[in-house]
């Protein structure tokens, strides 16, 4: 069955509009418009077949100076593994100090992608002594 979908494009700051037309059933583009680069017909297919998000959220951290680290996976995930993604980092307890851009869970909800630090998290006496 061929089906029309509208959206706009995430992947970078200029947003285009794009129009798709597909075939739900065999799985296949058929055509792609409004997109100014190919990277936008790439989202657009992934949009529609196997749609995907980066996360973001936070992280305790034991004796930190803050008591979460702001975290992100590395690169998007499938939208189907956010929540069992934020089920194990809600899970998670890390130490600090934290690094930038530390790599917090190597591979978050067998999706292969790592999540990381945001920011650089001093432990609570590193903070009181400096
Ligand atoms: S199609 Fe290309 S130019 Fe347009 S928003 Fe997407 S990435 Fe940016």
């Amino acid at each position: 069955m061929t089906k029309e979908r509208k959206l706009t494009c995430i992947v970078c700051p200029v947003g285009c509009g794009i129009k798709l037309t597909y075939d739900a059933d065999r799985r296949e583009i058929l055509s792609v418009t409004g997109n100014q680069c190919k990277r936008g017909a790439a989202y657009a297919a992934d949009e529609v077949f196997a749609p995907k998000r980066v996360l973001t959220t936070t992280v305790r951290v034991e004796d930190g100076f803050l008591p979460v680290v702001p975290v992100r996976t590395a690169q998007p995930i499938p939208k189907e593994k956010i929540w069992d993604a934020l089920k194990e980092l809600a899970a998670l307890q890390i130490k600090a100090p934290v690094a930038y851009h530390q790599v917090i869970c190597p591979d978050v909800a067998g999706t292969g992608v790592a999540v990381i630090a945001e920011r650089p998290l001093p432990a609570e006496t590193e903070e009181k002594a400096g």
